[in-house]
């Protein structure tokens, strides 16, 4: 070696759903340097998808160094009740896992820190740290897509709670005695305000398939049918912040997911809508996600960063 030149430090992040995985090189100081996409392939079980995971963990960091890179963290975020202090995907039904110590695996194949945490955390955290949340010391991320669920993060860490199951809004019961959820209670946020419910309720009033952002647009249109879809979809979100800010007294509400794309045709009125319903509360800022269907990787590769400053 007759060199100078150093390699840039650099994070191998992953952010695995059950139908694909985004994966990443993240440079230590922010920005994303390279990313690439690959099919789960669940069905194979989940011992091929973990070694999947390990394969092109290690993938990555031969590409990175390659680049002349050094990875020096593995960030990894997953669905399901992650135990992220042991670094165990304990549940994850879309991936097949039970109890797998993805963390030491992923650690061991790359020779570096490790760390992994559950995806819609993850994604809070980039969102609390580097996007829409930026600034803030106390935020809620609430992403609304086939279902609903929250991440707590205040002083740039989540709440995981004490079984890793934090943050399930989608799953506050507003309308007592209501439709039934898959979760096995009735009426959940999430039977009335996710994505999915809010195109099979339009599906229902009007005998029509639209996806929920073309019954958003047609809310904003004017049409009665959806305009009342709309409201009543408002209404119950509205309600679900209520209680988690009775519960937290955020500062801000990071507003993402499919139907967080709405953007002010949600934030608007689900600000309205909040404030006819806060009493003692102090009203919290609402505002929409920042860092896209990237949050999960951002996250992930910031978890990997934490590993290594606290090893
Ligand atoms: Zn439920």
């Amino acid at each position: 070696m007759t060199g100078s030149v150093t390699a840039q430090p650099v994070v191998i992040a992953m952010d695995i759903g059950g139908t694909g995985m985004k994966c990443g090189v993240v440079a230590v100081d922010g920005p994303v340097l390279h990313t690439e996409r690959h099919d789960t392939l669940a069905s194979r079980g989940p011992a091929a998808v973990a070694a999947a995971i390990c394969d092109i963990a290690e993938q990555l960091a031969g590409k990175a160094r390659v680049l002349g890179q050094a990875p020096v963290a593995a960030g990894v975020a997953i669905p399901g009740v992650v135990d992220e202090v042991r670094g165990i995907a304990v549940f994850a039904a879309n991936l097949g896992f039970r109890d797998v110590p993805l963390r030491d695996l992923v650690s061991a194949r790359l020779g570096v820190p490790a760390a992994l945490g559950h995806d819609m955390r993850a994604a809070g955290l980039a969102e609390a740290r580097l996007g829409a949340g930026h600034g803030a010391d106390d935020v809620i991320f609430v992403g609304i897509g086939t279902g609903i669920a929250a991440a707590h993060v205040r002083g740039g860490h989540t709440n995981s709670g004490a079984h890793g199951a934090a943050g399930e809004l989608g799953h506050i019961v507003v309308r007592p005695g209501g439709l039934a959820c898959p979760c096995g209670q009735r009426g959940c946020l999430e039977t009335i305000a996710s994505a999915a419910s809010v195109a099979r309720r339009y599906a229902e009033a009007t005998g029509r398939a639209e996806s929920a952002a073309e019954v958003v647009a047609r809310a904003v249109a004017g049409e009665d049918a959806a305009g009342e879809i709309w409201r009543e979809t408002v209404d119950a979100l509205a309600d679900g912040l209520l209680t988690a800010q009775a519960l937290l007294d955020t500062e801000v509400f990071v507003i993402g997911g499919g139907l967080g794309e709405a953007g002010e045709a949600l934030l608007g009125p689900l600000r309205e809508a909040l404030a006819a319903r806060v009493t003692f509360h102090r009203m919290p800022r609402l505002v929409k996600a920042s860092l896209g269907d990237t949050a999960g990787l951002r996250g992930a590769a910031l978890l990997g960063l934490d590993a290594l400053s606290t090893q």
